[in-house]
């Protein structure tokens, strides 16, 4: 659940990658060559033990998506965070926190609601998104992270 198995297109081995070192250049561990993961990558599980060291540590811009199970809007928006997980690997991380098991960190960065996204660049917030909106807009506010 917290890897993602990617097979390699070079030697054919099968790649377990763990879903928090899949923007850390992940390479085959048989033939060594590097793996891209365009259209595989996933959102990073995060917690409220891993929150800041990740958003600290973090090579890219990153999405960070919090969230409830419980909550209808999260669970629509959870598959469209997924493909933007894998449209944008090498560019952006998406991450995610569920905020019933990790209120610390939902806290810390005042989430009043759920969904919230927040977009760090540098270790810092520079974007808010409050509720679903619809993939196309989503896209949009991606690449201005990037650009
Ligand atoms: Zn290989």
């Amino acid at each position: 659940m917290h890897s993602l198995i990617a097979q390699c297109p070079a030697c054919g081995a099968k790649n377990n990658i763990p879903l928090a070192k899949q923007h850390l250049s992940p390479r085959c561990g048989r033939c060594k060559l590097p793996l891209a993961l365009h259209g595989q990558a996933l959102p990073v599980p995060l917690s409220d033990s891993n929150f800041a060291p990740f958003i600290g540590g973090a090579p890219l811009p990153l999405v960070v998506d919090f969230y409830s199970p419980s909550c209808g809007p999260c669970r629509m928006l959870a598959p469209v965070l997924d493909r933007l997980a894998g449209r944008f690997w090498g560019r952006a991380i998406i991450a995610k926190l569920d905020t019933s098991r990790n209120p610390a960190s939902a806290g810390r960065h005042q989430i009043r609601g759920v969904p919230t996204l927040l977009f760090f660049k540098n270790s810092q917030p520079v974007d808010q998104i409050v509720g679903a909106i619809p993939e196309p807009q989503l896209i949009q506010r991606v690449e201005a992270l990037c650009g």
